[in-house]
């Protein structure tokens, strides 16, 4: 739109604006009126809402009367001290004008983006307390259990105030508990704890009453680009021990590292020779002329560096050479000759002296041929393993069938040990790939920390710690090979979801963050929610300066160093965010030798978080974070430091992402108080090295600023933007496409889910039973009736046959012979006679059951048959379908695996993914179906042998007694150990 219309017209999110004012001015209205009423009056208004809304009111109607209730409330409680996580507080808040309106938003499904310090937990209380009205389950949804706990006690006063449930749900809330939190009327809790819940629920419950979630109505989730974007690359998984486990990474470990020590030191001496000679040629004078040769062996030394550029990205003598301008700008120009095509040959050729190729922008590593034929010889010793070259099944397959001279049973024993030896070459390669990916491009102290011996994971974007999760794929086994911890045993999965699929399944979502407008593209696409900006309460008086870009990762150091000191030096405090543990390290030693006192928070003393942060805002502090420190922390400013200037921010790089570098920012400056933020970045820093685009290179080249002063330049702050939003880019595509696998499961996952809840919760399970019969009974038809035009095709005593493998029933000889039977007719025969020998066996065991109870002491209570025997159905159908959902699950993991290495076919690994997945399926719901049919005819009821009933009978094996429901709960338990 031209800027003169939208002036006239306003834009759709300044048109929201006004409207929401209005509204919110009306809630102001009514709160004010109500001023006169008592607190009974008031109180009195939540059961009036509840009768209006059974009358057929909606929740919108209602929305300024309830929001005015709740700031009505917040009235009242002025002043009252309210105990929050242990400490007691002054509740002095009362929404205003612009918090009315950030909680209008959310109540329509919108993210209001409120900035950091603008009272989003407070603002939430209104949208949470409207919906929770309805008595559906409403969530509020937050970034880790010590907000949850705390939000909760805080904000729940309101609730609590106006006649509402409200409940915390954290880590330590134990599971018996569980259902009671979920039956509060709002809820406060993580993603991840809500997200296994709904997983237990729906794979491991095996009652109803074990189930803890009563369904999902409305969810606010505060910051929820963080829980949404930034937590939503890794899914939910909820795994045990795998039974059957092949990994080789024990074995392979020491060969990989000696491959990478081989090209560890090749890179070296190729690098060191080549600084030789260029230290002959840098700095070069204006003057100097160089004749031929000496061209010819400045060129040959640059083309060697530029090799190793390919070989170890990262190398200490290539970084340091970079320094110089000139030769980074002559190496940059070697790296645009290799790209183009006339010099592919040239390329190869150079690149096949190499053992492995890096390319650390996209990730990725490859083996050259010189690099497989060391691996090769590394094997020799051992055993003959190929382990390069994929077996062709199909062909192999093909060349048993022609052999004539092996009979069929001989032909099926090669097939089955040739997919043996297949499985195993593939699972080989795998673990293979995987601990090279684990040398090559993970980063102790940056992508992991190692803690009381094992392998933790670092959140790229949070700095926090992710004990307890794992990298999948078994790359977090290669990795604990690659660092000499105990490796882990192979897990299987039990249930898993993404975060997107699980807040899906909310009706109505709602959100709040400092930090949405860049990612409202994805929120609109995968959640339909808008992102409104909505104003702040005091205008921010945060100063926020220009960028200082410099050559060198070293001058950049020294640039931040003595900003720390003069603003130190004035008794503000100091704010540093690092992007990893390993920098914030750096720093701190920077900062020691400097004899600066400071404080460092990161993921190896994340338990000091809390005290840390309340320290941050006094006088002269200076504390050193990773991007822990971003987050729903409050940084509050002692007495006397307003007047100094407020909270002074350092980022010392630009983050991938602008949200993480806003989120920064967004510490100092809260709610009008004064501060000041400015971003430091080297050309030397991740981003750049991988991101910017050439030209930068060219444009330093001729404006290369003395050593130590900064590049201030408006065009290097905008290639800095492209290059984030670059990066934002291609995380979005890794998302997208977790999501893409995750779609496909889904749609299984909902499928099975439901019928397991159907056979928790049904009243007749009986008659499931015999649904299943009957269904059984029809899939095993048609294999043996294709036409009766032709004389094999349609083979009555087979089916007859294989029913009466199947089942216990027996058939008349004829039964099925007639010609006037259509298939349809046939099943119909064969599942009446099945479905009636299941009613005789249910009689049967009645029976027993009642017999056994005949003789019971007097005082203890008969059990009602059918009762028992509905649970033991119930319990048999449950059983089996976890075992089997759980054997396909691990199908489905071994298939996505394997369709990436059909990427060398030409093929799409995704649409292959969903063609066999759906294939799995299937196979997977004849076989589940096909093992309840037998099994509902193999059980069989005894008494408990009790000792006060001589002889004791023994127990025998497949037979279920009356204690069987203990057991069950038994078993519950023993499930509740199992690893996440
Ligand atoms: P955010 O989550 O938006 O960063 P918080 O919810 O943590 O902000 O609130 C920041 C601070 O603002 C809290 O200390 C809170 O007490 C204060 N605050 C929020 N809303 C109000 C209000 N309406 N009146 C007074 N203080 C408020
Ligand atoms: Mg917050």
């Amino acid at each position: 739109m031209l800027p003169v219309l939208k002036k006239i017209f306003g834009t759709a999110q300044s048109r929201l604006l006004v409207r929401y004012e209005k509204l919110a001015e009306k809630v102001i209205a009514i709160d004010l009126a109500w001023q006169d009423l008592s607190d009974e009056q008031i109180r009195n208004k939540t059961a009036q809402f509840k009768d209006r809304i059974a009358e057929g009111e909606t929740l919108d109607d209602l929305l300024p009367e309830a929001y005015a209730a709740v700031r009505n409330a917040c009235r009242r409680l002025a002043g009252t001290e309210v105990d929050v996580s242990g400490y007691s507080q002054r509740w002095d808040m009362v929404p205003y004008k612009v918090q009315i309106m950030g909680a209008i938003a959310m109540h329509y499904g919108s993210i209001s983006e409120m900035q950091t310090g603008e009272g989003k937990t407070l603002t939430a209380s209104m949208p949470l307390y409207l919906n929770a009205l309805s008595g559906k389950p409403v969530h509020l949804v937050t970034v880790n259990d010590y907000l949850a706990q705390r939000d909760c006690d805080w904000i729940g006063t309101v609730f609590r105030w106006l006649g509402l449930t409200v409940e915390a749900l954290t880590g330590s809330t134990p599971h018996h508990l569980r259902s009671r939190v979920y039956a509060a009327d709002i809820v406060y809790g993580t993603a991840s704890e809500f997200g296994f819940d709904y997983l237990r629920d729906n794979s491991m419950a095996r009652s109803r009453k074990e189930q803890c979630q009563r369904g999902y109505f409305f969810a606010v989730v505060d910051e929820i680009d963080s829980i949404l974007i930034d937590e939503a690359r890794t899914p939910l998984i909820i795994s045990g021990p795998s039974g059957n486990s092949r990994q080789m990474y024990d074995i392979l470990k020491e060969q990989v590292s000696v491959i990478v020590k081989l090209q560890r030191d090749l890179c070296n001496t190729i690098a060191s020779d080549a600084r030789k000679t260029l230290d002959l040629y840098f700095p070069l004078s204006a003057e100097a002329k160089l004749s031929k040769q000496q061209e010819e062996e400045k060129s040959e030394a640059l083309k060697k560096l530029w090799l190793v550029t390919k070989g170890m990205p990262q190398h200490k003598i290539v970084k340091r050479l970079k320094e110089d301008h000139d030769l980074r700008a002559a190496l940059e120009k070697w790296e645009s000759y290799f790209h183009g095509d006339a010099n592919k040959e040239e390329r190869f050729s150079m690149l096949s002296g190499l053992f492995i190729i890096v390319d650390e922008r996209a990730g990725e590593y490859e083996l050259t041929d010189k690099g497989i034929n060391a691996w090769i010889e590394s094997e020799k010793k051992a055993a003959s393993h190929d382990d390069f070259s994929m077996m062709d099944l199909g062909y192999e397959y093909a060349k048993i069938d022609e052999n004539e001279a092996l009979s069929e049973q001989e032909k099926l024993q090669r097939k089955v040990a040739l997919r043996e030896a297949d499985a195993e070459r593939k699972e080989r390669a795998h673990n293979l790939r995987q601990l090279f990916r684990a040398h090559l491009l993970m980063e102790k102290d940056v992508d992991y920390i190692i803690q009381e011996n094992k392998i933790v994971i670092i959140d790229e974007n949070t700095g926090r710690p992710q004990p307890g999760r794992r990298f999948s794929d078994g790359l977090h086994q290669a990795i604990e090979a690659k660092e000499g911890v105990e490796i882990q045993g192979e897990t299987q999965t039990y249930a898993t979801i993404t975060l997107q699929n699980y807040f899906r399944l909310y009706t109505k979502l709602g959100g709040m963050t400092g930090t949405a407008m860049t990612e409202a593209n994805e929120f609109k696409e995968i959640y339909k929610l808008d992102v409104l900006a909505i104003p702040t309460y005091k205008s921010c008086k945060r100063v926020d300066a220009d960028d200082e870009i410099y050559m060198t990762e070293r001058e950049k150091y020294n640039a931040i160093l003595r900003d720390i000191q003069v603003i130190h030096a004035k008794g503000r405090p100091i704010l540093i965010g690092t992007e990893s543990v390993e920098a914030s390290e750096k720093l701190s030693r920077i900062l020691k030798q400097n004899k600066l006192e400071h404080t460092v928070l990161n993921a190896k003393n994340h338990e000091h978080e809390a005290e840390i942060i309340a320290e941050a805002g006094k006088a002269g502090a200076i504390t050193v974070a990773t991007n822990m420190a971003g987050r729903g922390t409050d940084i509050k400013l002692k007495a006397g430091v307003a007047e100094l200037g407020g909270l002074h921010v350092i980022g010392t790089t630009r983050h991938q992402s602008r949200r993480i570098d806003r989120q920064l920012r967004g510490r100092c400056a809260r709610l009008g108080d004064p501060g000041s933020s400015k971003f430091y970045v080297s050309f030397e820093d991740a981003l750049m090295r991988l991101f910017t685009s050439p030209r930068v290179t060219g444009f330093l080249q001729k404006f290369r600023p003395p050593e130590g002063e900064a590049i201030t330049a408006k065009i290097l702050n905008k290639s800095i933007e492209t290059a984030q939003k670059r990066v934002e880019q291609r995380n979005y595509t890794i998302r997208k496409h977790t999501l893409e696998y995750d779609d496909v499961m889904n749609r299984q996952r909902t499928e099975i889910y439901s019928f397991r809840n159907e056979v928790l919760s049904s009243d007749d399970i009986f008659s499931i039973a015999k649904d299943i019969l009957e269904n059984v009974c029809s899939q095993m038809a048609p294999s043996f009736f294709i036409t009766k035009s032709d004389e094999g095709g349609w083979n009555p005593n087979g089916y007859r046959e294989s029913l009466m493998t199947q089942f216990p029933v027996t058939f008349d000889q004829t039964v099925f012979d007639s010609d006037y039977l259509s298939l349809e007719d046939i099943e119909q025969i064969a599942a009446k006679k099945v479905t009636e020998a299941f009613e005789h066996k249910i009689a049967g065991e009645t029976e027993t059951i009642r017999v056994s109870q005949e003789f019971l002491p007097p005082g203890i209570p008969k059990l009602e048959p059918e009762k028992v025997l509905s649970e033991v159905i119930r319990n048999i159908l449950i059983r089996n379908v976890d075992r089997y959902w759980q054997e396909h699950l691990l199908h489905i993991d071994h298939l996505r695996t394997e369709v990436h290495l059909r990427v060398v076919g030409q093929k799409d690994p995704l649409l292959e993914f969903k063609h066999e997945a759906f294939a799995l399926f299937d196979s997977f719901g004849s076989k589940l179906k096909a093992e309840i049919a037998h099994a509902l005819f193999k059980f069989e009821m005894s008494s408990a042998p009790r000792p006060a009933l001589p002889p004791r009978q023994p127990v025998e094996p497949f037979k279920i007694n009356l204690s069987l429901l203990r057991d069950v709960e038994e078993e519950a338990e023993n499930e509740e150990e199992l690893t996440r």
